[in-house]
């Protein structure tokens, strides 16, 4: 990685969503780029198209609209994550009750719950084809200190009644592999989750911003935003293509936000993951999986699973085989090389893991991999960059943006466009691009890194 800050790099690994590319994928609006812009947003994965829809939406005269691209349209961590919207409903909110203290810790869980519902909404209302699909996640343990550690914060966080947990169901281990059908299960929660095709969820939303006027630059990465306002107030966005003078710029640059915004660096970090298609040949065995699954090896040790209605499963995670090689992922922001200690974790994985599925054959046709934003608190950056008025951002989701973005990106265009402050709109405080936040030295990124290991070891 450049010192100057981590950058998209070419010949990315090609993950199964974008096997079919939209006629938008490397879309020019124009040849050249515009001189100026009300508005320019950088980056067009999940963040940047739903901030153009937003500025777009019911918005009878919307402001000029850039939005420039390093890569393809939708090439970062949107095409190659699992597609899971699976809100974090009970597992974290006792370390946040701790950490931020009741109320703030209930506003995340409450945020992420409506964010399910509020994109199936809209993929209903914009009849967007991107297969979204309704379901249970399912939590499983097969760690037994992290079983009993969960189901005893779970039963206290029950008893106090802070948390809405009417959504939650908790099955003890007598019946967790029935309910499962995980091997090995020790206890499992299920919840309202749901899941998407992102690359079609985002380039509906671009294709639909670009057909009212948003001009859209792919393959432009953004070498330099500049530090201070000219004079006019206004932000200079130098390309390699040209500069471009804009009113507001809207960072939605994810794991890169620190090569354009040099405040993010240590504080948002390029975090290197893995993800992959599984099929089951056909004529093979393999029983119906109606939900979507989470399986917790270990504290920060989980694979997850999101079967599809073709009969494909996408699977992420892998962690137990490399998690422990912080080289592997940590600061790393290369997503053109996958992660070779992992493969073999995918070889059998369906067989070994779930029950019924010993004959199916299951195998990965597809891997690749992605980088995420991992913030150094593991909440994201919404709102005004602090010092910079006109400077707005929405990143460092540290791998769980599905279940953030939607509403996060509608309350920047209520703040910018319709001059609601950041109090104002439905975003949890924590995620407030703060001073304070970036004048902390503390990373909780390798910090629970080093317990965790320490825990690993010690079970060895
Ligand atoms: C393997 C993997 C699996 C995941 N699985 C899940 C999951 O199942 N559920 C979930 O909730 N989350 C998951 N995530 C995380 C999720 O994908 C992200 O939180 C989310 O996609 C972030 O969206 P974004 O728009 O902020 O970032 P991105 O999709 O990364 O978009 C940022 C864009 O900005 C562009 N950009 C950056 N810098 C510049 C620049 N200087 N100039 C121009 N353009 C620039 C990049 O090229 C990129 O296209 C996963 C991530 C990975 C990598």
């Amino acid at each position: 990685m450049s010192d100057q800050g981590p950058t998209p790099v070419p010949n990315s690994t090609k993950s199964f969503w974008k096997t079919q590319p939209h006629r938008l994928d490397s879309h020019r609006s124009t040849a050249q780029l515009p001189a100026e812009s009300d508005v320019v947003i950088i980056g067009a994965g999940f963040a940047g198209a739903a901030l153009a829809h937003f500025i777009y939406a019911d918005n009878p005269s919307p402001p000029s609209v850039v939005i420039l691209e390093a890569r393809e349209a939708c090439s970062g961590a949107t095409a190659r994550n699992g597609g899971h919207l699976k809100p974090d409903v009970y597992f974290n909110v006792p370390k946040y009750i701790k950490k931020y203290g009741n109320k703030a810790a209930v506003e995340v869980a409450n945020f992420e719950a409506l964010q399910v519902l509020a994109v199936k909404e809209l993929v209903e209302k914009e009849k967007i084809d991107c297969e979204f699909t309704l379901t249970r996640a399912c939590d499983v343990i097969l760690d037994e200190d992290l079983a009993r550690e969960t189901e005893e914060a779970f039963a206290e966080l029950s008893k106090s009644g802070v948390a809405n947990l009417t959504d939650v169901h908790f099955t003890p281990r007598k019946d967790a592999e029935r309910v499962s059908g995980v091997k090995g299960a020790l206890n499992c929660f299920t919840f309202t989750a749901g899941h998407v095709w992102p690359y079609k969820l985002v380039m509906h939303l671009l294709a639909g911003a670009v057909n009212k006027g948003a001009n859209l630059q792919t393959n432009t990465p953004v070498t330099h935003v500049s530090e201070k306002p000219l004079l006019d107030g206004r932000w200079l966005v130098t390309t390699e293509r040209g500069t471009i003078k804009a009113k507001k710029i809207l960072l939605a640059t994810n794991a890169y936000t620190s090569r354009i915004a040099p405040e993010f660096k240590d504080h948002i970090v390029p975090v290197r993951g893995i993800c992959s298609r599984i099929v089951v040949p056909k004529g093979s065995q393999a029983p119906f999986l109606p939900q979507t699954y989470s399986i917790r090896h270990g504290p920060s040790l989980y694979d997850y699973l999101i079967p599809r209605n073709d009969g494909s499963i996408i699977v992420g995670g892998a962690k137990p085989s490399w998690w422990s090689d912080t080289s592997q992922w940590y600061n790393v922001s290369d997503d053109s090389k996958l992660i070779e200690p992992a493969l073999p974790h995918f070889e059998g994985l369906m067989q070994r893991t779930f029950i019924g599925w010993e004959k199916s054959d299951a195998y990965p046709d597809k891997i690749w991999t992605g980088i995420m934003g991992y913030s150094s608190d593991f909440m994201p950056y919404v709102g005004e960059v602090p010092k910079k008025p006109g400077q707005m951002v929405l990143a460092g989701f540290s791998g769980h943006g599905m279940p953030l973005i939607l509403l996060s990106a509608k309350a920047i265009v209520e703040m910018f466009l319709h001059g609601k402050s950041f109090e104002e709109t439905s975003v949890p405080s924590v995620f407030k691009a703060t001073q304070e936040r970036l004048d902390s030295t503390r990373n909780e990124i390798t910090e629970g890194h080093g317990s965790e290991q320490e825990n690993l070891r010690s079970k060895l």
